[in-house]
């Protein structure tokens, strides 16, 4: 575990669900939650884990106040790569930023596959994110097909390198970046990646980093996504390279979520 601090990230990621109401729920319910008994505590009281919550655009503001103080940060699930402009629909990570996040989900597969984002739009997303002081949490992963075919590898290289084209180096000194390997087979399928799978994609998520960033890259937190649950969440975080979680389907449970960020890391 390689992570700034040696703090793992737990971020949860909403998706297309819930009120405005519902989310401040659910965040009251989380933040009542991983900082009781439920996970560790630093001596000021706030999770020993850094804890992100992505909920939809509308309810960013509103989740944002109501884990004000407990150290647990919000985030986007998606942003756009200018700042201004006649661009209907979009929201900017100044705006984000504005809202009261301090993070945004970037290139996630279902907007690759449903939206027809590109490792060139993930890019300028990225970017534009760490332009905006807005942690980008980049994402990538293969395909089943691509796993199949042996290509695994070969695709994330192909991600990572072109998601970080340009990508500022300062950021990443000043600890805003952070990826998530999210394998597309295991997102939402209740089918997880062996912690060994996963942790062979997060050495070579690594190994790029440190090819294109030099040491600074070794402080980049490397998250697994793909049917993270409280049954599975503690042999990931045992593997060296996984550095925390990008959980779907199990955020919206607090209870769940709860037990992913108070996970028990074992000995390997
Ligand atoms: C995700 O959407 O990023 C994700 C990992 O979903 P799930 O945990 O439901 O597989």
């Amino acid at each position: 575990m390689a992570s700034p601090g040696g703090r793992p990230l737990i971020a949860g990621n909403w998706k297309l669900y819930g009120t405005i109401a519902g989310g401040v729920a659910l965040a009251e319910a989380v933040r009542q939650l991983v900082t009781a008994a439920g996970a560790p505590l630093d001596p000021s009281g706030t999770p020993a884990r850094d804890v992100v919550l992505c909920p939809p655009f509308t309810a960013i503001a509103a989740v944002a106040r109501a884990v004000a103080g407990s150290g647990i940060a919000v985030g986007g699930q998606d942003c756009f790569w200018e700042r201004k402009g006649a661009f209907t629909g979009e929201v900017s990570a100044e705006m984000l930023h504005e809202a009261g996040a301090t993070h945004v989900i970037v290139g996630h597969s279902e907007r690759r596959e449903l939206f027809g984002e590109t490792d060139e739009t993930v890019a300028r997303k990225a970017a534009a994110a760490a332009e905006a002081k807005v942690v980008p949490i980049v994402c990538v992963g293969e395909r089943l097909d691509d796993r199949d075919a042996g290509r695994a590898q070969q695709v994330v290289t192909r991600q990572v390198t072109a998601a970080l084209l340009g990508f500022p180096e300062a950021a990443i000194a000043a600890g805003r970046l952070v990826l998530a390997y999210e394998p597309v087979w295991a997102i939402g399928t209740g089918r997880t990646a062996t912690p060994e799978q996963a942790q062979q994609v997060h050495a070579l998520v690594r190994r790029l980093l440190g090819e294109r960033f030099g040491p600074v890259a070794g402080t980049v937190r490397i998250l697994y996504g793909g049917s993270v649950k409280p049954e599975n969440i503690d042999a990931l975080m045992a593997e060296p390279d996984i550095d925390g979680a990008l959980v779907g389907g199990a955020s919206l449970d607090p209870a769940a979520f709860a037990r992913i960020v108070g996970y028990k890391e074992t000995p390997r």
